[in-house]
Parts: C-alpha cells; sequence; structure tokens
C-alpha cells in the first residue's frame, strides 16, 4: 500500500487531510507542514495536475516551503499549503469555492489560507463567507493588506541591494545592468525601484506586450525569454518561474548575482552548489521573497501597521547577510545554509 509517509517529499509534514465534497466537485488537499511558530499558513493553488500523485507532491513540497519562509521573515506562522485537484478547464464553481471554504474552517485556525497561482482575491472573498481563516484580503479601514506584490516586490529590490554590496561592493545599482525574467508584479516593481536608482534593465516576458508595457515605463530593453537568463548583466533576477536554474542554464549564466523573486528557481539541491562552485551568488528564493507574506501575516495577525511591515521588509537583507556569512565561514551553498537556519527555527535542528 502507498501512503504518504513514504513519499520522497514527506518531510514529517504534521497532518495531511484529503478533502472531498462529492456534491461540488471539489477534491484538495491540505497539507500541514509544521505548526511549531503558529497557525500553519499558506495559500491555496488551484492546478489541472497530471495525475494525484504530482498534486500531493506540489502540497508536500510548498507546505514545507512555506514554514521555512515564514520561519526565516520572523514571523509567529507556520507553514501550510492547499492544493485544489481541478479538471483540465480548471473548474473553479462557486459550490466548490463554499466546500473548500468549509473544510478549512473544519481545521479550526490550524491552517490559514490565502491566494495561490489560479486563485483570485475574489476567490478568496468567497471563502471567506465560509470560514474566518483567510488571509490576503483587500485592505479594509486600516493601511495593511491587499495586494502582496508590492511587498515582495520592495523586499526583492533591497535583497538584490544586498547581494549587490556583498558580490560587487557598491551601494547602489546606478549604472548596474539587471536582467529580469518576467513582467508580472513581482518583476514589475522591482524594475521600477531598480530604474528609479539608475539601473540599466533587460526584461523578457513571454507575454510580449507585457515585457514591453514595462520596458516603456522603466527604459528597459526587451530580450527574448529564451535569451534573458544568459545575458551578460550585474545580477540576473528571476521574476517568473520555478525550476529554472538547472545545470544547463546555471552553466549558461553570464552574472555573478542571481537574485530575485520566483520561488522555488532551484531545480533541485544540487543546483545551489553548482551556483556556488561557479562563484555566483544566490539570494536563496524564500528569504529575498518573503515581503508578501509579511504583509499577509501582519494583515492577518492584527501585529503592526504599515510601519511595522516596512521594518520587517527591511530586515530581509539582514537575513541575506547571515546566510551569506555562514555560507563563506563553512563553504556550504547559501540555499542549504538556509535550509538548515530555517529547520532550526521550526524545531527540527
Ligand atoms: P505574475 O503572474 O504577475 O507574473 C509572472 C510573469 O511571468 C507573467 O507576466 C508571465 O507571462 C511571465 N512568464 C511566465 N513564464 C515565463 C518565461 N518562461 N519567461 C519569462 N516570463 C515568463 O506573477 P508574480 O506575482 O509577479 O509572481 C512571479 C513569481 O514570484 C512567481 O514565481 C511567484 O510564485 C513568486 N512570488 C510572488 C509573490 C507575490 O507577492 N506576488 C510572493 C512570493 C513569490
Amino acid at each position: 500500500m502507498n501512503t504518504p509517509w513514504g513519499y520522497p517529499d514527506f518531510d514529517a509534514h504534521e497532518a495531511l487531510h484529503f478533502v472531498t465534497d462529492a456534491k461540488s466537485g471539489l477534491r484538495a488537499i491540505i497539507a500541514l507542514h509544521s505548526t511549531h511558530l503558529g497557525p500553519a499558513v499558506g495559500g491555496t493553488r488551484l492546478w489541472h495536475y497530471a495525475d494525484d500523485a504530482e498534486g500531493l507532491t506540489d502540497a508536500l513540497r510548498l507546505s514545507r516551503g512555506m514554514s521555512y519562509k515564514n520561519a526565516m521573515a520572523g514571523l509567529p506562522l507556520g507553514g501550510g499549503k492547499a492544493v485544489v485537484l481541478a479538471d483540465s478547464d480548471r473548474t473553479k464553481t462557486p459550490a466548490m469555492l463554499a466546500a473548500f471554504g468549509r473544510a478549512v474552517d473544519r481545521l479550526g485556525g490550524h491552517y490559514v489560507t490565502a491566494e495561490d497561482v489560479g486563485m483570485s482575491v475574489k476567490d478568496m472573498i468567497a471563502i471567506r463567507e465560509q470560514t474566518k481563516f483567510v488571509a490576503g484580503l483587500p485592505a479594509e479601514g486600516g493601511d495593511v493588506g491587499g495586494d502582496p506584490g508590492p511587498h515582495t516586490s520592495l523586499g526583492v529590490f533591497l535583497g538584490l541591494k544586498a547581494a549587490v554590496r556583498r558580490g560587487l561592493s557598491k551601494d547602489n545599482l546606478a549604472g548596474l545592468h539587471i536582467a529580469l525574467q518576467g513582467a508580472g508584479s513581482v518583476a514589475g516593481g522591482v524594475a521600477r525601484h531598480a530604474a528609479a536608482e539608475g539601473a540599466r534593465l533587460s526584461i523578457a516576458d513571454v507575454d510580449g506586450a507585457r515585457a514591453q508595457k514595462l520596458a516603456d515605463e522603466t527604459g528597459a530593453t526587451v530580450v527574448s525569454p529564451d535569451a534573458i537568463l544568459g545575458l551578460e548583466a550585474d545580477v540576473v533576477s528571476p521574476c517568473a518561474l520555478g525550476a529554472i536554474l538547472d545545470a544547463e542554464t546555471i552553466a549558461a549564466l553570464n552574472t555573478p548575482i542571481v537574485a530575485g523573486g520566483a520561488n522555488n528557481q532551484l531545480a533541485t539541491p544540487e543546483d545551489g552548489e553548482r551556483l556556488q562552485a561557479r562563484g555566483i551568488l544566490y539570494a536563496p528564493d524564500y528569504v529575498i521573497n518573503a515581503g508578501g507574506i509579511i504583509n499577509v501575516s501582519t494583515e492577518y495577525l492584527g501585529d503592526g501597521d504599515a510601519s511595522l511591515v516596512r521594518r520587517r521588509i527591511e530586515a530581509i537583507p539582514e537575513r541575506l547577510e547571515q546566510i551569506w556569512a555562514e555560507s563563506a565561514a563553512t563553504g556550504r551553498d547559501p540555499a542549504a545554509v538556509a535550509d538548515t537556519m530555517a529547520q532550526r527555527l521550526i524545531g527540527r535542528g
């Protein structure tokens, strides 16, 4: 018999909930990786997986990633994630959202959901009808809440500057060439901040019109999505997809620094070592891209205002410095160092 305990990505997850609602057709998995630091917070992804095993793997990996991200951001939160196993049309009905909301509610606050791929703020508002354990809703009255994108962008920008300080001994981005993969929410914010500081930008997006629009706004050059990672640049900033750094793309990199907001940039843990072996400074993704969850957390817990969100985001460079310092001292690559630090923080050191 196959059980989740035997899965390669099973990492002592505290609980896995398999949700079925025959009436609406909802099938979902809610994975709670760790509640050591607080309720397990992480978004819900609605996706059509090739099979259920792929969905389970995603839930296991993503929930562990949230534990690490929340812990490294200094938040009083654990890590969890939900995946909705959608059909090939990615059908999403009000009845399914309501059933999902009820399933989250039954967990009594051990899991708190938010938006992820395939889910919108509108969906979160619908889920909110069934449960209070939802974060990432539009700001109401207070000044914290709403779109996490700009907060993620700010953290990535500050982390990128920290990498430039460490790797290139420069205090600002003036005249530096930054290659941005993606022209969406996170990349857009990074591009605007970097352009305002005088950086020279190259931008690629599979949506050419989107890339052009951002380039027009920031004075950037549009390049082809196939060329962006290999461009000669001071920094390559992946802000689109995961798993883009592998043996092939790392060998073709022409930059001393990789610092961007995309989740799960390394295809495998060995790719962290590959970057290190090539002398490329890497900013671990879940550390540099925590600005959004910092805002979501502050909104959900109601434990601070916009200035606290800002201070928490401004602490991201310091955390990266600690990782790079330990990496330099031990010879371990920054991604591995970050994982070990995060494991210690969630009581698994
Ligand atoms: P988005 O959908 O706004 O933008 C992503 C962009 O990437 C899109 O314009 C898309 O066309 C483009 N893209 C897709 N494939 C590409 C390719 N092969 N080459 C170039 N461009 C490609 O998403 P976003 O919110 O900006 O998120 C970007 C990344 O950052 C994702 O990995 C996401 O998981 C991560 N992230 C986002 C947040 C947030 O607050 N939005 C927080 C943490 C991490």
